[in-house]
């Protein structure tokens, strides 16, 4: 009961586990115990670690048979804000290799069952527009740019070029990203496309061994503009669909140069979404935006009318529960 206020106090933020089946991996399975509707994960925890069960609370946690549909299907009602002209995140957290981009975008070898929240959330979009199209005419642009090392480059350009790009926010048109490629789309085959353009870009520069796309945030952003064919009242909504970096922890006496500035860019960033969230959930007066570029760049959709969720994921290898444990204690912080 009690729980159930708190989680009415926090209204438009929600938080779901997801769990990825284990792939036959070297180390051994965790033991875990997940209450799917009600929303619990218990990690037991070998001796090792501090023998012991551990629990924590989310809207819901998805144990590793859930299917692509069934991961989407509460996700849904936000597609219909999102035309209603509200701002709507769409977050992926956890440790590289837990599967954020597999929630996200799907497995590498695509096939429909297997799309991801991208997919599903613009085929959602096209139809529901399309079922209004005798009340309201929808256009539908997208961006799709990244932050790595605190600095915003567009996934959306052809001419392999790359600018560094500004956060502004208060625009008059909604895009605070005034300066990356926008592209109008049509259809999901438009948004498929583009996506391989993003990913293909966001790949230049990185080696099998320096998998840049673990260590810089990606978002797809999809703005909506509706008039009503009646009264001709313009609403915008946009949502951002973003695929976090890799919250691991890297050890700081064994990483130097490179990738220790990474490492301290993506801590830093991710801290501050955590502090921005948690303060919108507490419902404090001052929301701390301006502490990282990523919470910039999304600070009109998170808080105010706007709604958010944000996937969690955790390996079910024993060897990461470590990361799990501080994964789910930082997602426990936001919930
Ligand atoms: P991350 O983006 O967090 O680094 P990935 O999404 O790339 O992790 O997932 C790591 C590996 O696990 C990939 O090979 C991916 O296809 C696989 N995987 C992740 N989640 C699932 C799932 N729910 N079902 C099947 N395979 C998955
Ligand atoms: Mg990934």
């Amino acid at each position: 009961k009690l729980y159930n206020q708190v989680q009415d106090l926090k209204g438009s933020i929600r938080v779901y586990c997801r769990v990825r089946p284990f792939l036959g991996e070297q180390s051994k399975y965790l033991s875990t115990v997940e209450h799917t509707e009600e929303g619990t994960i218990t990690i037991i925890t070998p001796s090792k670690y501090g023998k012991g069960h551990r629990s924590f609370n989310f809207n819901k946690v998805f144990g590793p048979s859930a299917t692509q549909a069934e991961v989407f299907s509460d996700t849904q009602p936000l597609i219909r804000s999102v035309l209603d002209g509200y701002n709507v995140c769409i977050f992926a957290y956890g440790q590289t290799g837990s599967g954020k981009t597999y929630t996200m975008s799907g497995p590498t070898d695509l096939i429909e069952q297997n799309q991801g929240v991208n997919y599903r959330a613009l085929g959602d979009l096209f139809l529901l527009a399309e079922q209004r199209k005798n009340t309201v005419s929808y256009d539908v642009c997208v961006q799709m740019i990244e932050i790595y090392n605190e600095q915003v480059r567009d996934l959306l350009i052809v001419d392999g070029v790359n600018k560094r790009l500004e956060i502004r926010n208060s625009s008059q048109t909604g895009l605070n990203v005034p300066d990356a490629s926008l592209v109008r789309v049509t259809s999901t085959s438009d948004v498929i496309d583009l996506m391989n353009l993003g990913q293909k870009n966001r790949a230049v520069g990185a080696t099998a061994l320096n998998d840049r796309s673990s260590r810089s945030h990606s978002c797809l952003t999809v703005h909506v503009q509706g008039r009503d064919l009646t009264s001709g009242t313009i609403l915008r909504g946009c949502m951002h669909l973003v695929d976090l970096a890799g919250s691991e922890r890297v050890d700081k006496s064994e990483v130097t140069g490179e990738r220790l500035k990474e490492a301290q860019h993506i801590n830093k960033s991710l801290s501050a979404l955590g502090d921005v969230i948690s303060s919108l959930a507490q419902k404090n007066s001052h929301v701390p935006y301006r502490n990282s570029k990523l919470t910039q760049l999304l600070q009109d959709s998170l808080g105010g009318q706007a709604k958010t969720l944000m996937f969690v994921h955790i390996s079910p290898e024993l060897n990461a529960v470590g990361e799990t444990i501080s994964t789910l204690k930082f997602a426990e912080r936001v919930a």
